[in-house]
């Protein structure tokens, strides 16, 4: 049996996820139980478990209303702002879901504490607030350097990684990333995709790794073309990468 993953709209641009093998159905994330609880029970799916990326609101208000008999984890570091957890887990922990392993990756830098779950039998890693497509999180907690340090490890899986993220940004994040990289051609024929997909009211996520190393932004920060573009050639990564998050800031 293959993983099914099933992208959930809630509230006005957030995204849950459900990822279901064998019977057994894991949410990331809950921002609100509705369309979560109806995205479940049209597949005649039960939620055996719920893994939390982060404590902001649009990212837990429902999982009071959906914890029913579910097994919840979330991070270590972040218990003490989290609903209760009854697993807690650190940095580089693994768990196994229906049979497969997930690894739990410390993503901090929108908030501390923050995780992505990377499943590698179903190829998806989800990222929330860190790694979002053609954008990333803003940096609330963290600094610049782990945001960057954090943006690298997600880099670093396999190309064909589907990144299930937390948000429908994509349009927004592609106005400003032509700003950094004017003349970068599978940026342009992305940008192109994304206003399709929008204009028909589709999700622009999940998104493939490669497509956002090819596009994104924020993970080209290393790249020597960006810093050129920049002027800022000489700059390290989390420099480059620094400079582009404030200027998306006041963007
Ligand atoms: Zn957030
Ligand atoms: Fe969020």
């Amino acid at each position: 049996m293959s993983f099914e993953i099933v992208t959930v709209p809630c509230l006005s641009d957030n995204y849950a996820y459900l990822i279901h093998k064998d019977g057994k159905t894991a949410l990331i994330d809950a921002p609100e139980a509705a369309p979560i609880a109806k995205a479940a029970a049209d597949r005649g799916w039960t939620i055996d478990e719920i893994w939390i990326t982060h404590h902001h609101g649009d990212h837990i208000d429902g999982v009071a209303s959906l914890r029913g008999n579910a097994v919840v984890r979330g991070a270590a570091a972040d218990t003490h702002r989290l609903p209760a957890l009854d697993h807690a887990h650190n940095d580089g922990e693994t768990f196994e879901f229906a049979g497969s392993e997930v690894q739990v990756m410390d993503v901090s830098g929108h908030t501390i504490g923050h995780v992505a779950y990377y499943v590698p039998d179903a190829n998806a890693a989800f990222t929330a607030d860190s790694l979002m497509a053609l954008g990333c999180g803003r940096v609330f907690e963290g600094t610049f350097e782990q945001m960057w340090a954090s943006l690298s490890k997600i880099a670093a899986l396999p190309g064909d990684t589907m990144i299930c993220s937390g948000h429908e940004y994509t349009e927004a994040n592609g106005r400003f990333a032509v700003t950094i990289e004017p003349d970068n051609p599978a940026l342009q024929d992305r940008i192109a995709k994304v206003k399709e997909a929008r204009a028909k009211g589709e999700a622009t996520v999940p998104s493939q790794l490669s497509e956002e190393l090819a596009t994104n932004p924020f993970l080209r920060a290393g790249l020597a073309e960006v810093k050129n573009l920049l002027n800022i050639a000489d700059a390290d990564n989390s420099a480059v990468f620094a400079e582009i998050r404030r200027r998306k800031d006041s963007f």
